[in-house]
C-alpha cells in the first residue's frame, strides 16, 4: 500500500506507537507473508496450502492480464515493500531501545522466559535456531526443576489424595526440554536485530517522538467520508487510517507521596539514570558506610539488591508486603507448559471480562523471583551484605535534604532501621488507560468500558469496531491472557492484529477476499469448524 498524500498533508497506512518488543512484533509481523509462529505443524502446512492455492491463482490471473508485478531484485521475497509503517517511541531512535537501557542498567544477563518467548513471525523456534544457526548455544542457560516426567492425571490425583503438594512438581514434559533455556541477553538482542534486517525495519521508519495525544476524525485536507488517525506529538502531527498502540503500561509512579525536595533520595526502578546516585558514589568511593532500602517482590527488586551489593553498598535492606514468592516466569508453568491450552481455554470462555480479569490476577499473581536470584540474594545475606524481611512495608519516612539520609520507620518483621542512602522502589507499573495523558481524546470520543484498568478491547484488537486504534502488550491482556505482559503475549498479539489489518488494508494477495477472510481467520484461530474455510474456497480452473 502507498501512503495517500493530499497536497497537505501524509497519512500512513499504519502508526505504531511504541517500539518495544510489542511494536516490533506487530511491524515484523506486518511483513511476514508466511507466518508461522503461533502454529502446530498441522495448522502450517494448511496455511501454506492456502497460500500456495493463492498465489497459483493470483499468477494465473496476472499472466492472463499480463498485469505481472515484479518484485525489486534487492528486496529479500519475505518483505511486503508497499506497506507505508511509521513507528514512534519516546525513548530512543532505534527498535526496543528502553529494554535495552533497562537491561543495560540492571545488568541482567539473560533473559526470564524460556527460548519459545519471543518476537520473531517466522516460526516458533526462531530463537533457538538462531542460536544454533550462529554457533551460540553455549548463552542459553538451562532452567533447572523445570522440566522433568510429566504426571499422569492417575499420578495427580494419587499425590493429591495422599496430602502431597503440587507446588513444584514438574508439568513440563522431557520431549520439550530443548525449549527451557534462557537466552543470554546479548543473543536475545542479536536476534531482535536480525528481525529487523530481515524485514527492513531500519531505523528510518522509526522517530524519537513522545504521543500527546490520538484522534479518530476526518481530516479537511484528507477526506470528507473518510476518518483518520490525528497522533499529535511533542514534535508534530501524524496521519494514518489504522494506529497500533504498543507503549506498554502506564508511567512508573512512587507508591508514597513524596514533595519535590524528597525526590533526590528516592526512584523509581524504572526510572534509574545512574546507580547508585553520584552523591552515593562519593560515599562509596571515601570508604563510608551505605545503606539502601529496596522495596518490591518482584525479580528486579532482587537484581537491585544484587546490583547494589555488588557496587560496594555496605548493607541492603530488601522488603516486601507478601511472603517471598519463587517462581521461573512471572505466570504460572501451566501457562506456558504443555497444559497451557486448558489455562487458554477456560480464559476464553470465560464470560465476562470481569472473569478475565480475574483470571489475569490470579496468573499472574504478584511479583515472584527466579529461583536463580534466589540463590544469589541468599548469598548476600549469608555475607550480611543483602537483609530480607517479609510481611513489611514503610510505615513512615523522612528526608534530611542537608545530610541526604532517610529516616525510614517500617510496619512488619522489624521497625527501625539505620540511616538510609537512598530508597529503590521495585513495585513494578500500574496499568489503567483511562489515566493516560495520550488517550484522553479517545476515551472522551470513543468511550469503552474499562475492566481493572485494561480497556475492553474488541476480538480483533481494536478499540471498537468503528476505531481501527490496535491495542498490543498488557492493555490487551482481556483478549491475550496473563502472558500479555511477556514477549510471549507480545507475539500472539502481533499475529492477531496483523490479520486484522491486513484485512482491512486488503495486503493479502488476490481478491475474493470478503468471502473466507473470517473462514480462514477462524480457521487459524482454532474457532468454529475447520471445514468451513474449505468449503468456501472457490475450485481453481
Ligand atoms: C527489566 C525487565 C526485564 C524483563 N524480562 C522479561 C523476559 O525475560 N521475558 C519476558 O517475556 N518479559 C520480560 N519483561 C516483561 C516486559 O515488560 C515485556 O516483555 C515487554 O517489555 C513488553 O513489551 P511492550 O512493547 O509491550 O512494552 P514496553 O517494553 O514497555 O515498550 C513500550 C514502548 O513504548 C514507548 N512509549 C510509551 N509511551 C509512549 C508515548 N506516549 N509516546 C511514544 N512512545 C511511548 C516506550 O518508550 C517503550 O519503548 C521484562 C521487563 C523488564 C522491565
Amino acid at each position: 500500500m502507498a501512503s495517500s498524500t493530499s497536497s497537505v498533508i501524509q497519512v500512513r497506512d499504519v502508526i505504531i506507537i511504541g517500539a518495544g518488543p510489542s511494536g516490533l512484533g506487530v511491524a515484523a509481523r506486518l511483513h511476514e507473508p508466511l507466518p508461522a509462529a503461533n502454529f502446530t505443524d498441522d495448522e502450517h502446512r494448511r496455511f501454506h496450502w492456502i497460500k500456495q492455492y493463492r498465489a497459483s491463482k493470483t499468477t494465473t490471473k496476472n499472466q492472463r492480464k499480463g498485469a505481472g508485478k515484479q518484485r525489486n531484485a534487492s528486496v529479500p521475497s519475505t518483505v511486503t515493500p508497499e506497506l507505508d509503517l511509521l513507528a514512534l517511541d519516546a525513548s530512543g531512535k532505534s527498535w526496543m531501545q528502553r529494554w535495552q537501557g533497562l537491561f543495560k542498567t540492571f545488568d541482567i544477563s539473560h533473559l526470564r522466559s524460556p527460548m519459545f518467548f519471543h518476537v520473531d513471525p517466522s516460526e516458533r523456534d526462531a530463537l533457538l535456531s538462531y542460536a544454533y544457526a550462529n554457533d551460540r548455544s553455549d548463552e542459553l542457560r538451562e532452567l533447572h526443576g523445570c522440566v522433568g516426567k510429566e504426571l499422569s492425571k492417575y499420578q495427580r490425583k494419587k499425590r493429591e489424595r495422599m496430602g502431597r503438594q503440587q507446588q513444584n512438581i514438574p508439568t513440563i514434559d522431557e520431549r520439550d526440554r530443548k525449549d527451557y533455556y534462557v537466552p543470554s541477553t546479548p543473543l536475545f538482542f542479536s536476534h531482535c536485530d536480525c528481525i529487523v534486517d530481515r524485514y527492513q525495519l531500519s531505523d528510518t521508519m522509526l522517530s524519537q517522538e513522545q504521543v500527546e495525544d490520538i484522534r479518530y476524525d476526518y481530516v479537511r485536507d484528507f477526506s470528507d467520508e473518510q476518518k483518520i488517525f490525528c497522533i499529535k506529538t511533542n514534535k508534530g502531527c501524524h496521519y494514518s487510517k489504522i494506529a497500533v498502540l504498543a507503549i506498554g503500561g502506564n508511567p512508573p509512579q512512587i507508591p508514597y507521596p513524596l514533595k519535590p525536595g524528597e525526590m533526590e533520595g528516592a526512584t523509581h526502578a524504572m526510572d534509574i539514570k545512574a546507580f547508585p546516585p553520584l552523591y552515593m558514589q562519593k560515599k562509596i568511593a571515601n570508604k563510608a558506610r551505605t545503606n539502601v532500602l529496596v522495596v518490591g517482590g518482584g525479580l528486579t527488586s532482587a537484581q537491585i539488591a544484587d546490583l547494589a551489593a555488588r557496587r560496594g553498598v555496605s548493607k541492603v535492606w530488601l522488603i516486601m508486603r507478601g511472603p517471598l514468592k519463587i517462581k521461573h516466569f512471572d505466570i504460572g508453568l501451566e501457562w506456558v507448559g504443555k497444559f497451557r491450552n486448558v489455562e487458554h481455554a477456560q480464559f476464553w470462555n470465560s464470560e465476562t471480562a470481569d472473569e478475565r480479569c480475574k483470571k489475569i490476577m490470579d496468573a499472574r499473581n504478584g511479583g515472584s523471583i527466579t529461583p536463580y536470584y534466589k540463590k544469589i540474594v541468599e548469598k548476600h545475606i549469608a555475607t550480611g551484605r543483602v537483609d530480607m524481611l517479609l510481611h513489611t512495608t514503610i510505615d513512615s519516612m523522612k528526608w534530611d535534604p542537608s545530610s541526604k539520609i532517610w529516616d525510614v520507620s517500617l510496619k512488619g518483621e522489624r521497625q527501625d532501621l539505620p540511616p538510609i542512602d537512598h530508597i529503590y522502589f521495585a513495585t513494578g507499573v500500574g496499568t489503567n488507560f483511562e489515566s493516560l495523558p495520550c488517550l484522553q481524546s479517545m476515551c472522551h470520543d470513543y468511550p469503552i468500558e474499562n475492566c481493572g484498568g485494561f480497556p475492553c478491547i474488541t476480538e480483533k484488537m481494536a478499540w471498537r469496531k468503528d476505531v481501527p486504534l490496535f491495542v498490543a502488550g498488557r492493555f490487551a491482556a482481556l483478549q491475550l491472557g496473563p502472558g500479555a505482559h511477556n514477549l510471549i503475549g507480545a507475539r500472539i498479539g502481533a499475529d492477531r492484529i496483523a490479520w486484522s489489518i491486513q484485512e482491512m488494508l486488503g495486503t493479502e494477495e488476490g481478491g475474493d477476499r470478503a468471502n473466507w477472510t473470517q473462514d480462514k481467520f477462524n480457521y487459524l484461530t482454532g474457532r468454529g469448524s475447520r471445514y468451513d474455510a474449505l468449503a468456501n474456497i472457490p475450485v481453481a480452473g
